[in-house]
């Protein structure tokens, strides 16, 4: 078995040593419902077939249909595909909404793709699965190198709006869905800033990973004037203590596609930026970013994991140690998944609702689930991402346990 399924089932065992659910439990939650694979055919703009291998996970539905996105990535295999859809059981327990846990991704470097290739492999992709997927039974997503216009496709493809997430407002997307994972973080560091000691005038933030994620949520700081001191992409990384300046920092990114060489900032490595004296350090890049090697040298009060699995089981015991609080990824980063939910909602209902709506409702959703995750934490004196697991095992054995 490969490290980062591995990962899971150890985040898993570490929750369910604290509280005991009962071994039939685990036996069930330890591996996905089904795992699906096919091999994609594609005509190439040359006329040439070419093959991709594809993949679904259908983790867990006791709570709902499943629910995870689709990752086009050079790099997918089926233990990374595996973890991210049995996280995504835990994220949409942990947020409370009736859905469950699923991933899909196709090998492929869609870079090297022209758009008509790419929408040839999302009708490829579409037709593979369609007997396993639709509005009740497993709603996709846009993940890594995917968007609205995948999404867009296979709504199209599949002939109904609600078998997938994260369309284009023109195609029935939800308003706020494009904010929702970075506003979902900063409502779940609001709601928690006392307790985790963070004075809201001094504290500055470290982002790692100036993508979706990362610059949204550098522009709710902005807009809230937190400073922001260290910034980075895959160029590297950029350094100024007084604080960046965002607005142009997001210019000067559209210009150059880097942040390196941003004008009052010096650069710096991208371990060197994990490691910057910060209130609030915001993974929101790759996986295992903070891990056994670097984890005694961070220098933040929380890490706030946007990014879905930053930190290494290895990694958590020496930041708690440390008395570092680490907001999990399944509850910092659940604000996308969120608004994913109300998106379907709407389309199922023939309803679309105005963004202040959207944003009302994320926020309380946001905030409940705060609230639930810190006081498994506190009451047990274990760190949040156990204190969550506990709360989705609570909301999963109810769900499959209910009597009929
Ligand atoms: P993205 O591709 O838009 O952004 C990723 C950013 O990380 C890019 O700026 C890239 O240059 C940077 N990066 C890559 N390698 C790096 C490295 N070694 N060091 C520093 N930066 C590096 O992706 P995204 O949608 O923002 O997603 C980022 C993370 O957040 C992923 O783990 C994703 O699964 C997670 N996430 C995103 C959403 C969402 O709604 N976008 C929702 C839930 C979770």
């Amino acid at each position: 078995m490969q490290k980062s399924y591995q990962n899971f089932l150890s985040q898993l065992e570490r929750a369910l040593s604290v509280k005991d659910f009962g071994t039939e439990l685990y036996g069930l939650l330890r591996s996905p419902m089904k795992q699906l694979e096919h091999k994609l055919e594609v005509t190439m703009d040359d006329g040439s077939q070419r093959t991709f291998d594809a993949y679904r996970i259908q983790h867990n539905n006791w709570r709902g249909p499943f629910k995870g996105g689709i990752r086009f990535h050079p790099q997918v295999n089926l233990d990374e595909v595996k973890t991210l859809a049995a996280l995504m059981t835990f994220k949409t327990a942990v947020a409370g909404i009736p859905m469950g846990g699923g991933k899909g991704g196709v090998t492929v470097d869609s870079k090297t793709l022209s758009l008509g290739e790419r929408e040839s492999l999302d009708r490829a992709w579409t037709n593979a699965f369609r007997a396993n997927i639709g509005p009740e039974i497993d709603v996709p997503a846009p993940d890594v190198n995917t968007s609205s216009f995948d999404m867009d496709i296979i709504a199209e493809e599949f002939g109904h709006p609600a078998v997938v997430t994260g369309k284009s407002i023109e195609k029935g997307g939800s308003l706020g869905r494009d904010t929702a994972t970075a506003m979902g973080g900063w409502y779940v560091l609001q709601k928690l800033r006392e307790r985790l000691l963070l004075d809201p005038e001094m504290f500055t933030v470290v982002i790692q990973g100036y993508g979706n994620a990362g610059a949204m949520f550098a522009d709710i700081c902005a807009r809230h004037n937190i400073k922001i001191v260290g910034v980075s992409d895959s160029s590297g990384g950029i350094h100024n203590a007084e604080g960046l300046d965002i607005a142009a920092l997001k210019a000067y990114k559209k210009a150059t596609g880097s942040v390196k060489d941003f004008s009052g900032s010096r650069n710096i490595h991208n371990g060197e930026l994990l490691e910057l004296e910060c209130g609030v350090l915001v993974p929101a890049a790759l996986e295992s970013q903070i891990t056994v090697d670097n984890a005694a040298r961070i220098n933040a009060k929380v890490v706030l994991e946007l990014a879905n699995g930053p930190t290494t089981v290895e990694a958590d015991d020496i930041l708690f140690g440390k008395g570092i609080q680490v907001i999990p990824d399944v509850l910092a980063n659940s604000g996308g998944v969120t608004v994913s939910y109300f998106e379907w909602d709407q389309n199922m209902k023939g309803e679309t609702w105005p963004a202040d709506k959207v944003d009302d409702m994320l926020k309380d959703h946001m905030e409940k689930a705060a609230e639930e995750v810190w006081v498994r934490a506190s009451n047990n004196n274990i760190d949040m991402r156990r204190g969550a697991f506990i709360l989705a095992l609570e909301r999963l054995q109810e769900a499959n346990f209910k009597p009929s």
